[in-house]
């Protein structure tokens, strides 16, 4: 929608600066702009109705935490959360070898709202809470196969100690991957009331978008809890779309409970493997 709206403008400055004799220049800078803004996908293709979103063959979206071994102190809660990196290598190396590819937000909208064509075996990776391990293990892990993946990032965390900084989030988006927004301080979605809806959906985006310099989009719930009240507030705030967790989509909201899977500690591979297929029915 907001590329078409640009699109009609950029088209009437076109057409008002054709009538006038000095604006040679201008005019080839408003058309180069226009080129930027083109998107064959996005252009002349009209948004997909529901029903159409929702009988999609569905994309796997991996969600991970920490990316770290365990300790023995460590509880049943915080082994689901921590994937080891031998592990997480082994992950990786398995996904590539069955023929997966990632795929970024991005693509998933266009995909669902425009019919967008996507690899054959699409898969996302999404990492939450901005661990300083998803960039120092994760990353370099997924270099190797030319993985890209989206991370989640509670802007209170950035550059405090276990925590990713400001210039590694930087790295992140500069070299492909998506940095987008999963509130300020972690507080579950269904409780906001009054300033809460600015404080954990609209500084958030914004404070990614100073650090990358790219639109920051998309938002993943804390806990994956979500409810209809935040719909509305997610869409004033300029979300496109929302990642939950294992919960089902919304039937009348479905960009904005995208289903994740968490990869639990415990797994092994070949069941990690088997629980995407079987949790995104996958052939
Ligand atoms: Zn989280």
């Amino acid at each position: 929608m907001k590329s078409n709206f640009v699109f009609i403008i950029l088209s009437a400055f076109v057409l008002s600066a054709c009538h006038s004799a000095t604006s040679a220049n201008k005019n080839n800078a408003v058309k180069e702009n226009a080129e930027k803004t083109k998107d064959s996908v996005l252009q002349n293709t009209p948004a997909a109705d529901l029903a159409t979103i929702l009988a999609k063959k569905q994309v796997p979206v991996l969600c991970y935490h920490h990316i770290r071994d365990t300790k023995p102190t460590d509880g049943p809660m915080s082994r689901t959360y921590s994937v080891s990196p031998a592990h997480f290598a082994e992950q990786m190396k398995a996904l590539k070898d069955n023929g997966y590819e990632t795929i970024l937000p991005d693509q998933l909208y266009k995909y669902l709202l425009y019919g967008a064509t996507l690899p054959a075996k699409p898969v996302i990776l999404s990492f939450d809470d901005t661990d300083e391990e998803q960039f120092s293990v994760a990353y370099p892990e997924m270099k190797k196969y030319g993985f890209k993946g989206v991370f989640f990032i509670m802007t209170v965390s950035i550059n405090r100690p276990h925590y990713m900084t400001k210039e590694q989030l930087k790295t992140l988006s500069d070299n492909g991957n998506s940095v987008q927004a999963h509130t300020w301080d972690h507080h579950m979605v269904t409780k906001y009331q009054g300033e809460d809806w600015q404080k954990q959906l609209e500084q958030p985006k914004k404070k990614v978008e100073e650090i990358t310099g790219k639109p920051a989009d998309y938002f993943a719930y804390p806990f994956g809890l979500w409810n209809r009240a935040a719909f509305p507030e997610l869409k004033k705030a300029g979300y496109k779309m929302a990642f939950s967790l294992s919960t089902k989509r919304d039937s009348t909201q479905p960009l904005y409970t995208i289903r994740r899977m968490i990869v639990a500690g415990q797994s092994s591979t070949p069941a990690v493997l088997k629980e995407m297929k079987e949790t995104f029915h996958l052939d």
